[in-house]
């Protein structure tokens, strides 16, 4: 079967998905505009965000690819006053974006679970309940999910980082702090207590395969996911993971492959958002755009004030940290008209898939 009838079917295989990401020249184009068709029928050509704030890099894990890991002690550490979060939270909603989403390291503890709480009820009040708040900050216990969902977070991401458990483990360290079995648990519970709740892998990761890539998508279809976060996988001096440096694919490959991931994924789970990860663009100076082209529909601005921002480098070469709030703002304008999008302001932009998922309807 070429490209073109596999892009015909309805359901894809595992063989099918490796297929399409190995897609080349004319293959890869019919691709791209397929996820562009099914993205523009579904979703139109339109952008929603997400004022991205990362509020900690402390971090409890150790997860041997990221810069902000427990071990890495050659970062200064840091945490944003309560303060610090609302006024960044104000800006987004004096500028009208709709959503934001707060990210950190991962801690678990009734301060840190009581602090966010408090949070989102301050958050909720100075927008007169009219922003949207996503949260990105890992393991949790269920009961800890349930009180932020009705302090008024409606939405989750937590990457499963690899869909395959003995990849999982290679680049995680092996103890209980690290159990794929956990993650797994977690992203049950989040859907389970209501949230919009959103998975994502890294691509390009040393030992993974185009095998364990589209077993990622397929296990993201089966999991019933609303939302999507991937973006390539960057290396970081400070980390373990360094040592397979010279083993990773090109950084160009990585990002091609994340592109053809997007794609994919947008056209398997039509209605989904799909958010045009920030690593692309440590890539490619228009890697965001590219991904948003290739079927992504929501972009994070990072709303962090600037101080902070040289300090949650998760990998090298992260874009932007020296941008103001206002200039990222004016930047993401011009960049997303470029490719013929549109940004709608103003409005939670929530994932048409978790109506439909929830009322049981058909596409
Ligand atoms: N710890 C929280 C969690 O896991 O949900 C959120 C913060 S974590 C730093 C955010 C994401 O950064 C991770 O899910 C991971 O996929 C990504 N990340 C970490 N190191 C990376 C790297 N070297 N290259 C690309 N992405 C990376």
């Amino acid at each position: 079967m070429g490209i073109k009838e596999i892009l015909e079917k309805e359901e894809f295989t595992k063989d099918e998905i490796i297929r399409l990401l190995s897609a080349e020249g004319e293959d890869r184009i019919m691709l791209f505009r397929k996820a562009s068709e099914v993205k523009e029928k579904y979703i139109g050509k339109r952008v929603w965000l997400r004022g991205l704030i990362e509020f900690s890099n402390i971090c409890s894990k150790d997860c041997l690819y990221c810069g902000i890991r427990k071990g890495n002690r050659k970062l200064e550490r840091y945490n944003l006053s309560d303060e610090e979060i609302l006024a960044a939270a104000k800006f987004a909603f004096d500028n009208n974006y709709g959503s934001i989403a707060l990210q950190s390291g991962e801690l678990e503890s009734k301060t840190v679970s009581d602090r966010i709480e408090s949070l989102i009820h301050k958050i909720k009040e100075l927008s007169d309940g009219r922003l949207g708040i996503t949260l990105s900050v890992g393991e949790q216990e269920p009961e800890v999910y349930r009180r932020w969902y009705e302090a008024g977070a409606h939405r989750y991401l937590l990457r499963i980082e690899a869909s395959n458990e003995s990849l999982y483990r290679k680049i995680h360290p092996n103890n209980s702090m690290h159990d794929f079995r956990r993650r797994l648990d977690c992203l049950k519970s989040l859907q389970d207590i209501g949230y919009m709740t959103g998975t994502g892998v890294m691509i390009g990761l040393p030992f993974q395969t185009l095998d364990d890539l589209a077993g990622d998508l397929l296990f993201m279809q089966e999991f019933d996911i609303d939302m999507c976060g991937m973006g390539p996988y960057i290396e970081h001096a400070d980390t373990p993971l360094i040592e397979y440096a010279d083993k990773l694919i090109p950084a160009v490959k990585r990002f091609d492959l994340a592109l053809k991931m997007i794609a994919i994924i947008r056209i398997m789970m039509k209605d989904i958002n799909i958010v045009a990860a920030t690593a692309l663009q440590a890539i490619d100076p228009i890697g965001r755009e590219k991904g948003v082209m290739a079927g992504a529909n929501i972009i994070m601005p990072n709303i962090t004030p600037g101080k902070y921002r040289d300090s949650y480098r998760l990998y090298e070469n992260k874009p932007c940290t020296d941008d103001s709030e206002e200039d990222c703002r004016n930047c993401l304008e011009a960049r997303i008209s470029l490719v013929d999008h549109e940004i709608i302001y103003g409005d939670w932009g929530d994932s048409k898939h978790y109506e439909r998922r929830r009322k049981g309807w058909s596409l």
